[in-house]
Order: structure tokens, then sequence, then C-alpha cells
């Protein structure tokens, strides 16, 4: 796929599964922003910022669910403020991110969609909030799972893939790209 790719929409409502069962929030956006429409299904890294001046929602994030014996509960520990990813020209916080872009076969979707996971812990949710993207890497295919707890294992080593990856310098340079700020 060309690098990088630029996507923004609207944070709109999803089935609601992402943090609930697993521990890992996934902030969705429209199909329609997806451009273009024969990027492969899969696991992308990239960066991503928020412009919740748009946001109508400022209800707690729900806490994860507690561990018990059918629930894979990834246990991520983002800090709740850094500067970490903080652009200097802009003071808009940068985020590391990974997404998935197709049909989530262990949930067996019709529909495609674009699921962005940012890695930073959120006090808030941010539905209707503004959220750009820079996509720069793609990191695998999608699976389908036997279980919860695999599928909760491969984010998490597609967390570790994604942190590495834009710690190198070559990547870090797109936090200050002008789509991140409200630029077209
Ligand atoms: P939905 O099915 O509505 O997408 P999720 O359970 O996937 O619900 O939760 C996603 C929501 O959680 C996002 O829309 C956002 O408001 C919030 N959120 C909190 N922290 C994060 C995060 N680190 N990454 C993505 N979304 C987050
Ligand atoms: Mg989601």
């Amino acid at each position: 796929a060309p690098f990088p790719l630029k996507l923004r929409g609207p944070v709109i409502k999803g089935f609601g599964r992402g943090s609930k069962e697993l521990g890992i929030p996934t902030a969705n956006i429209p199909l329609t922003q997806l451009s273009p429409p024969d990027l492969p299904s899969g696991i992308y890294y990239g960066w991503c910022t928020l412009d919740t001046r748009s946001a109508v929602s400022q209800t707690p994030t729900p806490s994860a669910p507690e561990p018990s014996s059918n629930h894979a509960v990834a246990d991520l520990a983002y800090p709740k403020s850094t500067t970490a990813g903080l652009n200097t020209n802009t003071d808009t916080a940068v985020y590391p991110t990974v997404l998935s872009i197709g049909y989530n076969p262990y949930y067996k979707n019709q529909q495609r969609s674009v699921e962005i996971h940012m890695l930073h812990h959120f006090e808030h949710d941010f539905y209707g909030a503004m959220l750009s993207l820079v996509i720069l890497g793609f990191i695998r295919p999608e699976y389908d799972y036997v279980s919860k707890e695999a599928l909760v294992e491969d984010i998490r080593e597609d967390i570790r893939v994604a942190q590495r990856s834009l710690e190198r310098e070559a990547y870090g340079r797109w936090r200050g790209d002008a789509w991140l700020h409200g630029g077209g």
C-alpha cells in the first residue's frame, strides 16, 4: 500500500465490544472515510490526533472488566498524562496508534470497519471527536481466532510492534505532519 495513508472522520459508536470484552477500546470512524477502497484488511500502525471540540460525550470511560475465568483482559498500562508524543510545533497531542481495517473475522462482521486503538490512557470517552490518522505501515493480515485469549495475545504483540516501529526517527517525523493538525 502507498504509505502514508491519511484518514479523518468523526468517532462513532461501534458495537461496544473493544473495551468491554477485551480491555482494549477501539475508536471507530466511518467506512466512507476509507480510501483506497482496495486497501488490504489487516492491522496497521501510525499516528493520530483528536479534535475534541465536536466531542459529544464526557462520560468516564468504563473501566476494564474484572478478570474472570472466561475473560481475557489486557492489562495495558499507558501513562495517564505524558509529554511523550506531544508535537513540539503545535501542542497537539499526537498518539501512537494501532488500528485494524477489516471485517474482524472473530466477530463475523458483515461490514468493513476502521477501528483505532490509541496507545494512551484516556479518562473520558470522546465520541464525536474528529480523529485524524496517518498510517505508516502494515503489521499483519487479519486472522480468525479460536479464543479471545489468542486474539488479545496477538493484539498485545501488535501494540509492541507499533511502539517499536514508531520509535524510529523516520516514522517519528510524521508526528508533525499538517494532516494531524487540521490541515488538508
Ligand atoms: P465502540 O464499539 O463504540 O467503538 P469500544 O468499546 O471499542 O466501543 O470503545 C471505544 C471508545 O472508547 C472510543 O470511541 C473512545 O471514545 C473511547 N476510548 C478511550 N480510550 C481509548 C483509546 N486508548 N483508544 C481508542 N478509544 C478509546
Ligand atoms: Mg470500537
